[in-house]
């Protein structure tokens, strides 16, 4: 068994230098998560390959509970709380009611993951009663998506408008008028294409 992990450890010591890099931009903990898959309606980037990139993302993040290391079913099961959260914050940017299975298990991640908030000098810190902190971090991603999905922010939430991209985002803009996921990835991509659009008009016959 010892012998296993090292050389699955190795192995994915080399595919953490190929993975893509993490998009961290997104100020809300549960669309963050859901980046890591993006250009979903393109390319689709997979930024969470191995469970390797999970601990990683997860100490980017400041979700590291207790030592611990992300298991081939933590990652299976991140994936699918990941893609629970983003077809069910799809559905309420489009005013839609969430799937019930994708409630359940947001509801049920959020639930067993043991996860309680304390109040220390440098801020709110999470902690938890289980003995498995990654399932627990998953926790506190999933009991984000309970606080954003379900409370007063929900009628902020939206899709990027870039047809590759669907990224969830609070839309706080007072005039709730933002269309991006991010300036710096959709909006100058957008920009750009406009730009393009514009000088093509121009120069054509
Ligand atoms: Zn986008």
């Amino acid at each position: 068994m010892g012998v296993i992990e090292t050389a699955g450890r190795e192995e994915s010591a080399q595919e953490r230098a190929d993975a893509p890099e993490f998009r961290l931009d997104n100020e809300r903990l549960a669309f963050r998560f859901t980046a890591t898959l993006t250009d979903r309606g393109g390319a689709r980037i997979e930024r969470l390959p191995t469970p390797r990139r999970l601990d990683d993302w997860l100490a980017a993040n400041d979700l590291v509970l207790a030592d611990a290391v992300a298991t081939v079913e933590d990652l299976a099961l991140a994936h699918r709380l990941r893609e629970a959260i983003h077809r069910a914050g799809s559905a309420i940017a489009s005013e839609l009611p969430p799937g019930a299975p994708d409630t359940t298990l947001i509801n049920s991640v959020a639930g067993d993951s043991g996860v309680y908030p304390q109040l220390t000098p440098g801020g709110m810190r999470w902690r938890t009663r289980s003995d498995r902190p990654v399932r627990a971090a998953l926790g506190i991603i999933a009991i984000d998506a309970v606080s954003v999905l379900g409370g007063d922010e929900r009628r902020r939430v939206k899709a990027c408008e870039n047809p590759a991209c669907t990224g969830l985002f609070v839309d706080t803009s007072r005039a709730r008028s933002r269309r991006w996921c991010s300036m710096n990835f959709c909006g100058n991509r957008a920009k750009k294409a406009r730009f393009r659009g514009r000088s093509d008009t121009r120069e054509g016959p």
